[in-house]
Protein backbone atom coordinates (compact mmCIF):
# COMPACT_ATOMS: atom_id res chain seq x y z
CA UNK A 1 0.00 0.00 0.00
CA UNK A 2 1.22 3.40 -0.84
CA UNK A 3 -0.42 6.24 1.82
CA UNK A 4 -2.44 8.78 -0.15
CA UNK A 5 -1.90 12.41 0.40
CA UNK A 6 -3.84 13.07 2.90
CA UNK A 7 -3.92 16.78 2.68
CA UNK A 8 -5.84 16.03 -0.72
CA UNK A 9 -8.02 13.58 1.32
CA UNK A 10 -9.07 15.91 3.27
CA UNK A 11 -9.66 18.67 0.99
CA UNK A 12 -12.03 16.12 -0.68
CA UNK A 13 -13.92 15.11 2.64
CA UNK A 14 -14.47 18.70 3.32
CA UNK A 15 -16.07 19.42 0.29
CA UNK A 16 -18.51 16.54 0.69
CA UNK A 17 -19.45 18.44 4.25
CA UNK A 18 -19.93 21.09 2.72
CA UNK A 19 -22.77 19.62 0.17
CA UNK A 20 -24.08 17.49 2.76
CA UNK A 21 -24.78 21.07 5.35
CA UNK A 22 -26.56 22.67 2.07
CA UNK A 23 -28.74 20.34 2.10
CA UNK A 24 -29.80 20.90 5.64
CA UNK A 25 -32.70 23.12 7.19
CA UNK A 26 -30.17 25.04 8.92
CA UNK A 27 -26.52 24.76 10.09
CA UNK A 28 -25.48 21.85 12.78
CA UNK A 29 -24.24 23.68 16.04
CA UNK A 30 -20.79 22.25 18.19
CA UNK A 31 -20.44 23.76 21.19
CA UNK A 32 -16.87 23.33 22.63
CA UNK A 33 -16.08 23.54 26.54
CA UNK A 34 -13.02 24.26 27.91
CA UNK A 35 -11.81 24.94 31.41
CA UNK A 36 -8.50 26.34 32.55
CA UNK A 37 -6.24 27.94 29.81
CA UNK A 38 -4.16 24.96 28.85
CA UNK A 39 -1.53 25.92 25.85
CA UNK A 40 -2.55 23.28 23.44
CA UNK A 41 -5.64 22.86 24.51
CA UNK A 42 -6.18 26.90 22.78
CA UNK A 43 -4.51 25.75 20.01
CA UNK A 44 -6.44 22.61 19.27
CA UNK A 45 -10.06 24.62 19.76
CA UNK A 46 -8.81 27.07 17.69
CA UNK A 47 -8.11 24.76 14.99
CA UNK A 48 -11.73 23.01 15.66
CA UNK A 49 -13.58 26.58 15.32
CA UNK A 50 -11.20 27.16 11.88
CA UNK A 51 -12.22 23.61 10.22
CA UNK A 52 -16.57 24.94 11.53
CA UNK A 53 -16.32 27.50 9.72
CA UNK A 54 -14.81 26.53 6.85
CA UNK A 55 -17.33 23.91 6.31
CA UNK A 56 -20.83 26.18 7.51
CA UNK A 57 -20.56 24.40 11.06
CA UNK A 58 -21.96 27.08 14.36
CA UNK A 59 -19.18 26.20 16.64
CA UNK A 60 -19.20 28.58 20.48
CA UNK A 61 -16.25 28.30 22.83
CA UNK A 62 -17.55 28.22 26.67
CA UNK A 63 -14.24 29.15 28.67
CA UNK A 64 -14.52 28.20 32.56
CA UNK A 65 -11.99 28.88 35.15
CA UNK A 66 -9.79 26.61 36.47
CA UNK A 67 -11.52 26.68 39.75
CA UNK A 68 -14.96 25.51 38.41
CA UNK A 69 -16.17 22.92 40.55
CA UNK A 70 -17.13 19.38 39.14
CA UNK A 71 -20.92 19.88 40.15
CA UNK A 72 -21.10 23.59 38.50
CA UNK A 73 -19.08 22.57 35.27
CA UNK A 74 -21.99 19.46 34.95
CA UNK A 75 -25.24 21.94 35.47
CA UNK A 76 -23.50 24.32 32.66
CA UNK A 77 -22.97 20.76 30.27
CA UNK A 78 -26.64 20.02 31.15
CA UNK A 79 -27.74 23.46 30.38
CA UNK A 80 -26.05 24.06 26.65
CA UNK A 81 -26.66 20.87 25.72
CA UNK A 82 -30.33 21.17 24.25
CA UNK A 83 -29.13 24.33 21.93
CA UNK A 84 -26.75 22.52 20.35
CA UNK A 85 -26.13 18.96 18.29
CA UNK A 86 -23.01 17.92 19.43
CA UNK A 87 -21.06 18.93 22.81
CA UNK A 88 -17.10 18.34 23.52
CA UNK A 89 -15.59 19.11 26.45
CA UNK A 90 -11.43 19.66 25.69
CA UNK A 91 -9.71 17.39 27.67
CA UNK A 92 -7.52 17.72 29.92
CA UNK A 93 -9.69 18.66 32.71
CA UNK A 94 -8.16 20.21 36.20
CA UNK A 95 -7.87 16.97 38.42
CA UNK A 96 -10.61 18.21 41.14
CA UNK A 97 -12.93 17.37 37.52
CA UNK A 98 -13.46 13.51 37.21
CA UNK A 99 -13.18 12.87 33.03
CA UNK A 100 -16.04 10.20 33.41
CA UNK A 101 -18.51 12.69 35.31
CA UNK A 102 -18.15 15.11 32.31
CA UNK A 103 -18.53 12.17 29.61
CA UNK A 104 -21.41 10.92 31.00
CA UNK A 105 -23.47 14.73 31.65
CA UNK A 106 -23.36 14.70 27.82
CA UNK A 107 -26.29 13.35 26.26
CA UNK A 108 -24.79 10.47 24.09
CA UNK A 109 -26.80 11.39 20.74
CA UNK A 110 -24.42 14.94 21.29
CA UNK A 111 -21.52 13.37 22.12
CA UNK A 112 -19.62 13.86 18.77
CA UNK A 113 -16.21 12.76 20.33
CA UNK A 114 -17.37 9.43 20.89
CA UNK A 115 -15.92 9.21 24.24
CA UNK A 116 -19.14 7.78 26.00
CA UNK A 117 -20.10 3.85 25.50
CA UNK A 118 -23.29 4.57 24.25
CA UNK A 119 -22.09 7.43 21.82
CA UNK A 120 -23.77 6.68 18.01
CA UNK A 121 -20.09 8.32 16.77
CA UNK A 122 -17.07 6.72 16.77
CA UNK A 123 -14.30 8.48 18.55
CA UNK A 124 -12.40 11.06 16.07
CA UNK A 125 -8.88 9.53 15.78
CA UNK A 126 -9.29 5.96 15.31
CA UNK A 127 -12.61 6.67 13.05
CA UNK A 128 -10.57 9.13 10.84
CA UNK A 129 -7.85 6.16 10.69
CA UNK A 130 -10.89 3.67 9.83
CA UNK A 131 -12.36 6.09 6.61
CA UNK A 132 -8.68 6.95 5.84
CA UNK A 133 -7.35 3.25 5.27
CA UNK A 134 -10.79 2.63 3.34
CA UNK A 135 -9.84 5.27 0.96
CA UNK A 136 -6.26 4.13 0.58
CA UNK A 137 -8.66 0.95 -0.44
CA UNK A 138 -6.48 -0.98 2.07
CA UNK A 139 -8.37 -4.06 2.66
CA UNK A 140 -8.12 -4.65 6.62
CA UNK A 141 -9.69 -8.12 6.85
CA UNK A 142 -7.17 -11.14 7.17
CA UNK A 143 -4.16 -8.39 7.89
CA UNK A 144 -1.85 -8.28 10.71
CA UNK A 145 -2.08 -5.11 12.73
CA UNK A 146 0.38 -3.91 15.24
CA UNK A 147 -0.66 -1.01 17.24
CA UNK A 148 1.73 0.15 19.76
CA UNK A 149 0.05 2.22 22.66
CA UNK A 150 -3.28 1.26 24.36
CA UNK A 151 -5.06 4.57 25.43
CA UNK A 152 -8.90 4.42 25.70
CA UNK A 153 -9.12 7.46 22.90
CA UNK A 154 -6.91 5.81 20.37
CA UNK A 155 -5.31 2.22 20.86
CA UNK A 156 -8.40 0.55 22.56
CA UNK A 157 -11.11 1.75 20.36
CA UNK A 158 -8.88 1.41 17.12
CA UNK A 159 -8.33 -2.04 18.00
CA UNK A 160 -11.77 -2.81 18.43
CA UNK A 161 -12.88 -1.05 14.86
CA UNK A 162 -9.60 -3.17 12.95
CA UNK A 163 -10.81 -6.80 14.39
CA UNK A 164 -14.58 -6.14 13.42
CA UNK A 165 -12.70 -5.57 10.33
CA UNK A 166 -11.67 -9.24 10.27
CA UNK A 167 -7.77 -8.17 10.69
CA UNK A 168 -6.03 -9.73 13.44
CA UNK A 169 -4.47 -7.10 15.71
CA UNK A 170 -1.92 -6.91 18.00
CA UNK A 171 -1.98 -4.11 20.61
CA UNK A 172 1.07 -3.25 22.13
CA UNK A 173 2.35 -1.57 25.01
CA UNK A 174 5.05 -0.60 27.38
CA UNK A 175 5.84 -3.71 28.59
CA UNK A 176 5.43 -5.74 25.19
CA UNK A 177 8.06 -7.57 23.00
CA UNK A 178 8.05 -4.99 20.27
CA UNK A 179 10.52 -5.82 17.99
CA UNK A 180 8.60 -9.43 17.89
CA UNK A 181 5.43 -8.51 16.80
CA UNK A 182 6.72 -5.88 14.50
CA UNK A 183 8.43 -8.33 12.62
CA UNK A 184 5.44 -10.14 11.21
CA UNK A 185 3.38 -7.03 10.81
CA UNK A 186 1.75 -5.96 7.33
CA UNK A 187 0.72 -2.34 8.86
CA UNK A 188 2.05 -0.55 12.17
CA UNK A 189 0.03 1.78 13.81
CA UNK A 190 1.84 3.94 16.48
CA UNK A 191 0.51 6.27 19.18
CA UNK A 192 3.00 6.39 21.81
CA UNK A 193 4.04 9.77 22.35
CA UNK A 194 7.84 10.29 22.35
CA UNK A 195 9.83 11.74 19.27
CA UNK A 196 11.16 9.31 16.54
CA UNK A 197 10.07 6.38 19.02
CA UNK A 198 10.04 3.71 16.04
CA UNK A 199 12.97 4.65 14.18
CA UNK A 200 15.05 2.07 16.24
CA UNK A 201 13.68 -0.87 14.51
CA UNK A 202 14.09 -1.88 10.79
CA UNK A 203 10.64 -1.38 9.47
CA UNK A 204 9.63 -1.95 5.97
CA UNK A 205 5.49 -1.78 5.98
CA UNK A 206 3.50 1.09 5.98
CA UNK A 207 3.02 3.41 9.31
CA UNK A 208 0.22 5.35 10.73
CA UNK A 209 1.68 8.01 13.07
CA UNK A 210 -0.64 9.10 15.46
CA UNK A 211 2.33 10.90 17.73
CA UNK A 212 2.21 14.28 18.45
CA UNK A 213 5.43 15.38 19.91
CA UNK A 214 8.15 18.15 20.01
CA UNK A 215 11.40 17.44 19.30
CA UNK A 216 14.62 18.99 21.45
CA UNK A 217 14.20 22.20 19.26
CA UNK A 218 10.34 22.54 19.99
CA UNK A 219 9.89 21.28 16.47
CA UNK A 220 6.51 19.13 16.17
CA UNK A 221 7.58 15.65 14.99
CA UNK A 222 5.85 12.11 15.39
CA UNK A 223 6.90 9.10 16.57
CA UNK A 224 8.54 7.82 13.85
CA UNK A 225 10.92 9.68 11.13
CA UNK A 226 9.60 9.76 7.66
CA UNK A 227 12.82 9.23 5.83
CA UNK A 228 12.68 8.10 2.20
CA UNK A 229 11.25 4.70 1.79
CA UNK A 230 9.18 4.53 4.45
CA UNK A 231 5.40 4.50 3.91
CA UNK A 232 4.98 7.04 6.92
CA UNK A 233 1.87 9.56 7.28
CA UNK A 234 3.67 12.98 8.17
CA UNK A 235 3.50 15.17 11.42
CA UNK A 236 2.00 17.20 11.13
CA UNK A 237 -0.24 17.51 8.06
CA UNK A 238 -1.57 13.71 8.72
CA UNK A 239 -3.37 11.50 11.53
CA UNK A 240 -4.25 15.43 12.84
CA UNK A 241 -5.86 16.54 9.77
CA UNK A 242 -7.71 13.38 10.00
CA UNK A 243 -8.85 13.86 13.35
CA UNK A 244 -10.38 17.04 12.56
CA UNK A 245 -11.87 15.72 9.77
CA UNK A 246 -13.90 13.01 11.59
CA UNK A 247 -15.04 15.28 14.25
CA UNK A 248 -16.97 17.76 11.38
CA UNK A 249 -18.53 14.33 10.24
CA UNK A 250 -19.83 13.35 13.41
CA UNK A 251 -20.92 16.75 13.91
CA UNK A 252 -22.75 16.87 10.86
CA UNK A 253 -23.84 12.95 11.79
CA UNK A 254 -25.65 14.23 14.75
CA UNK A 255 -27.68 17.21 13.01
CA UNK A 256 -28.51 14.45 9.75
CA UNK A 257 -29.57 12.45 12.89
CA UNK A 258 -31.67 15.06 14.40
CA UNK A 259 -33.53 15.96 11.22
CA UNK A 260 -34.36 12.68 10.42
CA UNK A 261 -36.26 12.20 13.88
CA UNK A 262 -38.29 15.49 13.35
CA UNK A 263 -38.85 15.01 9.98
P1 LIG B 1 -1.10 7.71 26.05
O1 LIG B 1 -2.23 7.65 27.00
O2 LIG B 1 -0.19 8.88 26.06
O3 LIG B 1 -0.27 6.36 26.24
C1 LIG B 1 0.89 6.06 25.52
C2 LIG B 1 0.92 4.58 25.21
O4 LIG B 1 2.21 4.28 24.68
C3 LIG B 1 0.71 3.68 26.45
O5 LIG B 1 -0.16 2.61 26.14
C4 LIG B 1 2.12 3.17 26.74
O6 LIG B 1 2.16 1.88 27.32
C5 LIG B 1 2.72 3.12 25.35
N1 LIG B 1 4.18 3.16 25.42
C6 LIG B 1 4.95 4.06 26.08
N2 LIG B 1 6.26 3.74 25.93
C7 LIG B 1 6.29 2.62 25.17
C8 LIG B 1 7.33 1.77 24.68
N3 LIG B 1 8.61 2.04 24.95
N4 LIG B 1 7.00 0.71 23.92
C9 LIG B 1 5.71 0.43 23.63
N5 LIG B 1 4.67 1.18 24.06
C10 LIG B 1 4.97 2.26 24.83
O7 LIG B 1 -1.65 7.50 24.56
P2 LIG B 1 -2.52 8.50 23.64
O8 LIG B 1 -3.36 9.39 24.46
O9 LIG B 1 -3.13 7.60 22.62
O10 LIG B 1 -1.40 9.42 22.95
C11 LIG B 1 -0.32 8.86 22.24
C12 LIG B 1 0.25 9.90 21.29
O11 LIG B 1 -0.73 10.18 20.29
C13 LIG B 1 0.56 11.26 21.95
O12 LIG B 1 1.68 11.81 21.28
C14 LIG B 1 -0.67 12.09 21.65
O13 LIG B 1 -0.41 13.47 21.64
C15 LIG B 1 -1.00 11.58 20.26
N6 LIG B 1 -2.39 11.76 19.84
C16 LIG B 1 -2.58 12.27 18.60
C17 LIG B 1 -3.85 12.43 18.10
C18 LIG B 1 -4.02 12.99 16.72
O14 LIG B 1 -5.12 13.40 16.37
N7 LIG B 1 -2.97 13.00 15.91
C19 LIG B 1 -4.96 12.06 18.87
C20 LIG B 1 -4.74 11.51 20.14
C21 LIG B 1 -3.44 11.34 20.62
P3 LIG B 1 1.58 1.58 28.81
O15 LIG B 1 0.09 1.52 28.63
O16 LIG B 1 2.18 0.29 29.17
O17 LIG B 1 2.00 2.72 29.66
Amino acid sequence: MVLNDIKSYVKELKESYKERIAILSDAPKLSIIQVGNVEASNRYIKNKVKDCEEVGIIADVYHFENDITEYELLSEIEALAPFYDGVIVQLPLPPHIREKAVVAAIPSCKDVDGFHPDSPFPPATPGGIMKYLQACEFDLAGKDIVIIGRSNIVGKPLAAMMTDADATVTLCHSKSKLSRHLYSADLIVTAVGKPYFLNCYPIHVPVIDVGINFDENGKLVGDCFNTEGRDVTPVPGGVGLLTRCALLDNVIRAKEMRSLKHE
